[in-house]
C-alpha cells in the first residue's frame, strides 16, 4: 500500500471526502458497457481505495459512501477480471476493500431472515446497476427512477442500505474478483493448457496457438497472449519436436517483447527463460550461408506471432515480406534466443 496515497485520501475535513457520484457513474457507465473513455484501471483504483477508507474502523465523515462504492464495484467486477486491466494490483486492491466491506458488515444486524426483502440484484445487468447507485444519493433521482409512489415507501430505500444487503453483495463480488484474478495473474495450469493447445495425437495445434499468442497485438486479450504462450514456452522447454522448436520461438518471442511485466507471474517469467535457455546455441559458432547477419528478417515485435503463423501456413503470410530461409537458420534461431534471455533475464525473480 502507498503511505503518501493514504495519507491523501484520510484525514478528511470538509465535503471534498464525499464520493461525487454523479462523476463516478458517468465513468462506471463507459466501462460496464466496455466502451470505456476513461482509463478504466484508474477509475477502479481509485473506486476502491476510497471503499477500503470508508471501512476502516472509526468514523469516516464520507462512511455513507461505501454503499454507493460498493455498488460501483460490484457492477465492475466482470470488466476487472475480463482480462481487459493487465495490472493485478488493481484488483488487489478491490479485493482488498471488498474483504474490509464484508468483515465490516457482518457485525451489523439484518432484519432480514434468508435475505427475504433484500434488493435483488441477479438479474440487474452491470449497467443497470450503476443505474441504480445515484438515487441511493439523491431524493430527486430516487422519485425520478422509481416514481411517486414507490419513492415515497421510505423502508424501499432502506433495503438498500441494509447490512446483510451489504454483506452478500461484497461476497459475491469478492468471489467473482478471487476467481478471476486466480485465472488470469495465478500460476499458469499446464494439464489445461495442454487440453486446448494439443491435438489428440500430443502435437501442437500451431495454428491455434500462434493466433491466439499474437491476439494481444491486435486488440484481444492480454490473458489470451499469455496462456497461449505459456503452452508454447512449456513445449520448449521440454524439448519439442524440431518442427515445431522455430513456430515455438517465435511464439515466446512474441510474448517476452510484447509482455506486461507486472502482470506475468513470477513463475511464467521463469518458464519463459527456460524455454529460451533450451534453444540450441551451438549454431553461433558455426558459420551460416549469410555472413551479414539475417538483415532479411526485419519483423515488428508485434508481428512475431504473425510471423510464427505464416512459417506454419505460407497462405497466413499476408503483407509479410521476410527471407523465409533466413527466419529457418539455426544461426538466427540461437541469435534471436540469446537477444530474449537478456530480456527475462531482468525480470527474474531469483536466480
Ligand atoms: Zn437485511
Ligand atoms: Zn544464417
Amino acid at each position: 500500500m502507498d503511505s503518501a496515497q493514504k495519507t491523501e485520501t484520510v484525514n478528511p475535513t470538509t465535503d471534498a471526502e464525499r464520493i461525487d457520484f454523479a462523476d463516478l457513474c458517468r465513468d462506471l457507465d463507459g466501462i460496464v458497457c466496455d466502451y470505456p473513455y476513461c482509463d478504466p484501471a484508474s477509475v477502479l483504483q481509485v473506486a476502491a481505495w476510497d471503499l477500503r477508507d470508508r471501512t476502516e474502523d472509526g468514523e469516516h465523515p464520507g462512511r455513507d459512501d461505501a454503499p454507493g462504492l460498493l455498488l460501483a464495484l460490484h457492477a465492475a467486477s466482470w470488466y476487472a477480471v475480463s482480462g481487459r486491466i493487465d495490472d493485478p494490483a488493481v484488483v488487489d486492491s478491490m479485493i482488498e476493500a471488498l474483504e474490509r466491506a464484508a468483515a465490516g458488515y457482518e457485525a451489523g444486524t439484518c432484519p432480514h431472515p434468508g435475505g427475504e426483502g433484500h434488493p435483488d440484484l441477479t438479474d440487474e445487468s452491470p449497467d443497470s446497476i450503476v443505474s441504480l447507485i445515484l438515487p441511493l444519493y439523491d431524493e430527486e433521482e430516487w422519485t425520478d427512477y422509481y416514481g411517486t409512489d414507490f419513492a415515497d415507501d421510505a423502508g424501499e430505500r432502506a433495503r438498500w442500505s441494509c447490512p446483510g444487503f451489504l454483506r452478500d453483495v461484497a461476497e459475491s463480488t469478492l468471489a467473482t474478483l478471487r476467481g478471476g484474478r486466480n485465472e488470469l495473474f495465478g500460476p499458469p495450469n499446464i494439464d489445461a493448457l495442454e487440453r486446448v493447445y494439443l491435438k489428440p495425437d500430443g502435437r501442437a495445434d500451431i495454428p491455434r496457438l500462434t493466433r491466439d499468442a499474437g491476439d494481444a497485438a491486435y486488440g484481444g486479450s492480454p490473458g489470451l497472449t499469455e496462456k497461449a504462450s505459456v503452452l508454447a514456452a512449456h513445449r520448449l522447454a521440454q524439448g519439442a519436436p524440431e518442427e515445431e522448436r522455430l513456430p515455438l520461438l517465435l511464439t515466446v518471442g512474441f510474448a517476452v517483447q510484447n509482455a506486461t511485466w507486472k502482470a506475468i507471474p513470477p513463475e511464467t517469467a521463469e518458464l519463459y527463460h527456460r524455454a529460451l535457455e533450451s534453444v540450441d546455441q551451438a549454431p553461433l559458432a558455426a558459420p551460416c550461408p549469410h555472413p551479414d547477419g539475417h538483415p532479411g528478417v526485419d519483423v515488428a515485435a508485434r508481428d512475431w506471432a504473425r510471423l510464427a503463423r505464416a512459417l506454419h501456413d505460407p497462405s497466413a503470410e499476408r503483407g509479410m515480406a521476410v527471407d523465409e530461409a533466413a527466419v529457418r537458420c539455426p544461426r538466427f534461431a540461437a541469435e534471436r534466443a540469446v537477444a530474449l534471455l537478456r530480456l527475462t533475464g531482468e525480470h527474474l525473480t531469483h536466480g
